[in-house]
């Protein structure tokens, strides 16, 4: 990595845990790892009995879970990234302010008060991380995936962020710039991954459904144009 990347690790310089604690979110810090928060406790406790009492099925509950971690939140993002690649004016808002850009779609709330788009173009790649906890931009993503929370993701993704995206499946040309950016309490970044090739007539609900999550970290490409049974205008 070049000096002069922005990958803002260097802890000297931004606010990042200072205010994290204040800003009420659930963090991951190395040094509680080893037990539950009081909300977890409680919202273990709660599952617990209306589990034994039979009013509620813990599996639905895993599987309403995965919905949010993996479905409902990145299907907002995706919805931002299609309408970047379709509308040049709306690239141009997300650029300049992603914050009003994205809660003019109607996501907004906590985990996304500051947002901050990152443009890939050919021969620049970005991938986001937390490096102390797990700040993610939950109205565009929903919640961390669990990787995205752990301690070699965390580390290894500013030290070698290339062995790491191999990790995930993406080697990158080396000619290709990688810049890492390290979320914080304040500012939670969104990846607007390349526009697949060959894609130029797709309407936007064909467009995002090839945006995945991980494009929008930085740890996956959007998916290529002909992993998509259905072509474009048939879709809503
Ligand atoms: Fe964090």
């Amino acid at each position: 990595m070049k000096p002069d990347e922005p990958h803002g690790h260097s802890h000297d310089h931004h606010p990042h845990h200072t205010h994290a604690h204040a800003h009420g979110h659930s963090h991951d810090h190395p040094h509680d790892h080893s037990h539950l928060s009081e909300q977890e406790v409680r919202v273990r406790a709660l599952q617990s009995l209306l589990t034994a009492k039979g009013y509620i099925d813990p599996e639905a509950i895993d599987r309403i879970v995965q919905t949010y971690e993996t479905d409902v939140g990145p299907r907002n993002g995706a919805r931002v990234v299609a309408k970047a690649w379709s509308e040049p004016a709306f690239a141009d808002w997300l650029a300049r302010d992603a914050t009003a850009a994205i809660a003019s779609l109607g996501y907004h709330g906590r985990q996304g008060e500051h947002m901050v788009a990152l443009f890939n173009q050919p021969g620049q790649h970005n991938v986001v991380v937390c490096t102390l906890c797990s700040c993610y931009p939950w109205p565009v993503l929903g919640l961390p995936p669990v990787w995205y929370k752990s301690a070699p993701y965390r580390s290894r993704v500013v030290m070698d962020p290339r062995s790491v995206l191999a990790d995930f499946g993406l080697v990158l040309p080396d000619t290709t710039e990688v810049r890492v950016w390290d979320s914080t309490a304040e500012v939670r970044y969104l990846v607007i991954p390349e526009r697949p090739a060959g894609t130029q007539a797709w309407d936007q609900a064909a467009l995002a459904s090839l945006v995945t999550r991980d494009s929008m970290i930085g740890t996956g490409l959007a998916r290529p144009a002909h992993t998509m049974a259905k072509p474009s205008g048939a879709r809503a």
